[in-house]
């Protein structure tokens, strides 16, 4: 193998993942899946990227390149979505996506795409259904990269109260640009002749993330519209709309199926409540208009659901029972009620909620201990003395301290701080300087 010799291209290119919050855990298929999306010679300057977005003069510098000859192979590498390209002020701007949610779904939002498919799907079940270190390590984070929304007509008697990030159609309505691209779950399925039935070219991404992967033919540009429509025919079909946990800049929506879907399998393994940051909605059964006839349970994604007994003397009678510490509140079983036996009700404490990429990623990185990398990676933040001083801080407590530390950055000065509009922290998205 490869990663036997002396740091290989591709073992640097690993120690550069492993410095994000979600890790990749090091086995011979992460090598293989790596050599088939990276030449050696790019695993080699990849690993030499910052963390947070660059320019091409920045990767210039830290490749000891042109700035005509960097571009070449950022282009190339954003042409095989394995970097986002994003404009800002005019200025083209690179990131490295994490593996998940990020380069490991785009190289198979595509089908056809660069790479051979059937290899790396067959690679990818490997590695995350079979090896599945890297799923439970990045389902198991104390902050959720996803969330779930719940279905909007399900919850109608509340819409007042909803807020516009917890709704799926708000998200669709606001973005700067939508792509729809492949089940990249469905699609790796379909290379091991395991694919379910729901629809493939439903892949939601949103805002930058969108505008780079429809540039480079990873998603198919489509207006509001036809994005409702996909939302609606994804609830025909019972599926899960599982997003980006954040409340602002949403990349990606999918629409997740419980057989396929990389998040709802690794959820049940792990405990859902962990894997997955619930919508502010739970499930409520009304016992008495339960006609026992298990829909519900059978389109739980997250089996939350059972049938029991309803203790009737001389009766089989059967009723449906929640554990509500399994609940996402997705309202998929409230939809296929036909008894109004279902409720979705408030829950009675708001689920936490990231407000955006740099919020959570900061956060993660508290809580995986590797705060540390992204400050040291990133000098911009000490032009933020606020942040910096808080961050500082955080360093400077004993690990365990740390773990308790992210309770700080959840407190409301720190929400109020990152969503004042005037503050420079928004303005730079304190990664994005
Ligand atoms: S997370 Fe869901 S929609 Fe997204 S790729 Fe996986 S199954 Fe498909
Ligand atoms: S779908 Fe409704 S009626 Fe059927 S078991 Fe579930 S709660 Fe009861
Ligand atoms: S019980 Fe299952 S289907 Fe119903 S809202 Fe909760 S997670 Fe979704």
């Amino acid at each position: 193998m490869g990663h036997n010799t002396s740091r290989s291209g591709y073992e640097k290119l690993v120690d550069r993942l492993n410095k994000f919050p979600q890790g990749v855990p090091p086995s011979d298929t992460l090598y293989e899946i790596l050599k088939l999306l990276f030449s050696e010679e790019e695993a080699k300057l990849v690993s030499l990227l910052p963390i947070k977005p660059f320019t091409t003069k920045t990767a210039a510098k830290a490749w000891k390149k042109s700035e005509a000859e960097a571009s070449v192979v950022l282009n190339e590498l954003a042409s095989r979505a394995l970097l986002v390209d994003v404009e800002r002020d005019g200025n083209q701007t690179f990131s490295l996506p994490p593996p998940m949610a990020g380069f490991f779904e785009f190289s198979m939002m595509r089908i056809g795409g660069n790479f051979d498919q059937k290899l790396l799907g067959e690679l990818f079940y490997q590695y995350m259904n079979i090896e599945d270190e890297f799923v439970t390590d990045l389902l198991t984070l104390p902050t959720p990269i996803g969330r779930a929304y719940v279905h909007e007509e399900t919850i109608e008697d509340h819409m007042i109260h909803v807020l516009d990030y917890e709704r799926a159609t708000k998200v669709i309505k606001t973005a700067t640009h939508i792509g729809i691209g492949t089940c990249y779950c469905r699609h790796k399925k379909e290379h091991v002749g395991e694919a379910c039935d729901a629809p493939m070219e439903i892949c939601m991404t949103f805002n930058q993330t969108a505008a780079s992967l429809i540039k480079y033919g990873y998603a198919r540009q489509v207006e509001e519209e036809e994005c409702l429509d996909l939302l609606e025919l994804a609830k025909k079909h019972n599926l899960v709309q599982f997003g980006d946990n954040v409340q602002n800049e949403v990349a990606f929506i999918c629409n997740c199926c419980s057989c396929c879907c990389e998040a709802l399998v690794g959820a049940r393994k792990v405990g859902p409540y962990q894997a997955i940051n619930s919508s502010n909605f739970i499930c409520n059964i009304i016992d008495d208009n339960c006609k026992g006839c298990q829909k519900c349970v059978d389109v739980c994604p997250v089996e939350a659901l059972s049938m029991v007994s309803r203790n009737l003397p001389n009766s089989k009678k059967m009723l449906a029972q929640l554990v509500e510490e399994n609940c996402i509140g997705c309202g998929v079983c409230a939809r296929v009620c036909g008894s109004d036996a279902i409720k979705m009700n408030p829950r009675d404490q708001k689920v936490f909620t990231p407000v955006n990429m740099a919020h959570r990623v900061v956060l993660e990185a508290i809580e995986t201990g590797k705060l540390q990398n992204l400050i040291f990676d990133n000098q911009a933040h000490f032009r933020h003395r606020a942040l910096a001083s808080i961050l500082g801080a955080i360093l400077k407590l004993p690990v365990i301290k740390q773990t308790l530390a992210s309770k700080q950055v959840k407190s409301k000065y720190i929400l109020k701080l990152i969503q004042n509009k005037n503050s420079k922290i928004v303005n730079s998205h304190i990664l994005k300087d």
